[in-house]
Parts: C-alpha cells; sequence; structure tokens
C-alpha cells in the first residue's frame, strides 16, 4: 500500500504552456546539440568544448586526447596555430596545392606538411578533382 503524505494532482493541474514547453524544449536542443558535437568532434579540444557548452570561453588546455594528438606533430601551439591562420587565409583567396602553399608560407617545408595532413586527416581541407586544395567550412 502506498501512503501519499500530500495531496495528489490531477493530470490536469500539471499543466505547461505551449510557449514555455516549446522554449524548455528549444533550449534543451540546443545542449543536445552540443553534446553531440562533443561526442563526435576529433579536433576540438575537448576542455574547450565542455566550457563552450556552459557559456564559458577558454584556450586549449594541451593536455587532453585531441590537444595530445596535435602535440605530436612536434609543433608548438604556437606553431600549429601560426600555420594553420596562414593556410587558412591562403585558401579562402583560392584553391591550392600543397606545393604552392609550402612555397607561400614562410615556415619549415616539413611543418607545414605536417599541419596540412592534419587538416586533411581531420577533414578540414579537402582536394578538388585538379589536387588543389580547399578550406571545407
Ligand atoms: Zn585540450
Amino acid at each position: 500500500m502506498a501512503i501519499f503524505t500530500e495531496e495528489r494532482l490531477e493530470r490536469k493541474a500539471l499543466w505547461i504552456s505551449p510557449d514555455n514547453y516549446l522554449h524548455v524544449k528549444e533550449k534543451y536542443e540546443i545542449r543536445l546539440d552540443k553534446m553531440i558535437f562533443y561526442a563526435e568532434s576529433e579536433n576540438r579540444c575537448r576542455s574547450v568544448i565542455i566550457l563552450d557548452y556552459f557559456g564559458e570561453e577558454s584556450d586549449r588546455c594541451g593536455i587532453c586526447d585531441v590537444c595530445r594528438e596535435r602535440n605530436e606533430l612536434d609543433l608548438s601551439k604556437y606553431e600549429f596555430d601560426l600555420i594553420l591562420d596562414c593556410l587558412k587565409s591562403l585558401l579562402a583567396e583560392e584553391n591550392r596545392d600543397a606545393e604552392e602553399l609550402v612555397k607561400l608560407l614562410d615556415c619549415p617545408e616539413e611543418k607545414v606538411i605536417k599541419v596540412i595532413r592534419w587538416l586533411l586527416d581531420h577533414k578540414k581541407i579537402q582536394p578538388d578533382s585538379d589536387h588543389k586544395l580547399h578550406w571545407c567550412t
């Protein structure tokens, strides 16, 4: 036997306005999207994503699995980001092949190639039919 210590409300008393319900549902869906993004994301720092989920901004932590993978490239975060930014702006101008990019960047070739390879692996850039790379948005 169950004993209810409070008066039980009838179902019709538990009414949520449609507007309110939609608002809650929308907020929930945005959070859900962010969680799915976290689970699927392979190239954003975990802690950046988690803090973004709570509405805060932060720098890459340098120690999560994503950051460690970048660290293994043997590039400092500074070098990696610098090369990445240069590649991004060069590819925003026009599609270029890897050789062209290496020539245009004032950085050691092997470092540029490492970043290009990382970007390819993470589908940030993709080759066109004529082997020129384009930035995937
Ligand atoms: Zn990290």
